[in-house]
């Protein structure tokens, strides 16, 4: 007997047992998603900024090699959350390099297909589930791009009546969203209780409890992780969910494990929860200008200088990272670091 597809088993859960949680349809859909496919590049879903220039992560290796240097070169090792297909990883390691830093690499990554391209370029790496495993006698020299918006969120939407836990129902093979069981105006932010009918309140609880574990480690042993993503500084109304499938928008309830889902990412919210656990948090910066302040244009020009043939390339990829209509406002960066550590580099 072939197993039943994600789509038919979320059906029958729904049928059997009634309308779900937004968070748990997000969950399934993704680890389905993640779990059966590589969804980068030209040929896939989305691009992401590593894999548009190399200059992406060099530049982030060189901005953890200098805040280690300045807190006094500990042991450490270099993590991962969600690295795709390795390709920032091996660009920031390389630059680490000539920084004479070394450190081993620990990815944290639950996709077979996506481990198995990041041990491709990352021969001698570590893989983790979650962090739990990760060393815990080192340092920690951490990078999330695109990670936390891919972690579940939980939606509430206003009604007439007062606030409403969001779910997911199911109409023969039709998924769509509707209004649940009442929620206490307490969980509500008070100056957000009186919005209109309708409005949409997110929360990330899986990202939050992911960010206290993090700076929790950082806290105990020393380190700083840089996460990249883009969002807003809430709390704020707004339904985020959303879903990109060739490169294009599509209906995030339609399809579960097909297409990639994401939402934005509440920095205010994660420093928040860093913050709770003794950690100190820099940001939110623009990409571009925190690219900028890494020295994203002489990096490009050495690069043009050893390729004279690529210097179009370069440009070109340059300004898609950092240009304000391109990515370079739309995605934004938070540190969270050991409050002994410096101030990261790229964020003073
Ligand atoms: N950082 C990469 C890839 C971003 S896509 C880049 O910039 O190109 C999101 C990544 O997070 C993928 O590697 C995906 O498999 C991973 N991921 C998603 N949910 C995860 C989870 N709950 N735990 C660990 N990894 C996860």
């Amino acid at each position: 007997m072939t197993e039943a597809s994600l789509p038919d088993r979320l059906a029958r859960a729904i049928t059997l047992a009634g309308p779900i949680p937004v968070a748990q349809f997000m969950a399934a859909a993704n680890a389905h998603y993640y779990a059966t496919r590589d969804p980068l590049g030209a040929a896939g879903d989305f691009v992401t900024a590593p894999e548009i220039s190399q200059m992406f992560g060099e530049l982030l290796g060189l901005a953890l090699a200098d805040t280690w240097d300045r807190a006094g070169r500990p042991d450490a090792a270099y993590v991962e959350l969600g690295p795709g297909r390795g390709t920032l990883a091996a660009d920031a390691l390389r630059a680490m390099g000539k920084a004479r830093l070394m450190p081993p690499a620990h990815l944290v990554e639950t996709s077979p297909v996506l481990r198995a391209a990041q041990a491709e370029r990352l021969p001698g790496a570590a893989w983790h589930d979650d962090l739990t495993s990760l060393p815990d006698d080192a340092a920690l020299l951490v990078v999330a791009n695109e990670f936390f918006d891919a972690l579940p969120i939980r939606q509430l939407v206003k009604g007439a009546d007062g606030w409403r836990e969001r779910l997911v129902a199911c109409q023969d093979t039709l998924f769509l969203p509707i209004a649940g069981k009442p929620v206490p105006d307490a969980v509500i932010p008070p100056a957000l209780r009186d919005a209109e009918p309708g409005a949409i309140l997110e929360a990330a609880p899986a990202a939050v409890a992911l960010m206290r574990a993090l700076a929790r480690r950082l806290v105990a042993q020393g380190g700083v992780a840089i996460i990249i993503d883009y969002g807003y500084e809430g709390p704020a109304l707004g339904d985020t969910l959303q879903a990109v499938r060739g490169h294009a928008p599509a209906n995030p309830f339609a399809d579960p494990g097909e297409q990639d889902l994401t939402a934005h990412v509440d920095f205010a919210t994660l420093k928040a929860a860093a913050e709770a656990e003794g950690a100190s948090t820099y940001g939110p910066v623009d990409q571009g200008e925190l690219l900028l302040a890494l020295g994203i244009d002489s990096r490009a020009a050495a690069l043009a200088r050893g390729a004279p043939d690529r210097a179009d390339d370069l440009v070109a990829a340059r300004q898609r990272l950092v240009a304000p209509e391109a990515m370079g406002r739309l995605f934004k960066a938070i540190a969270v670091a050991a409050p002994s550590w410096p101030t990261p580099a790229g964020f003073a």
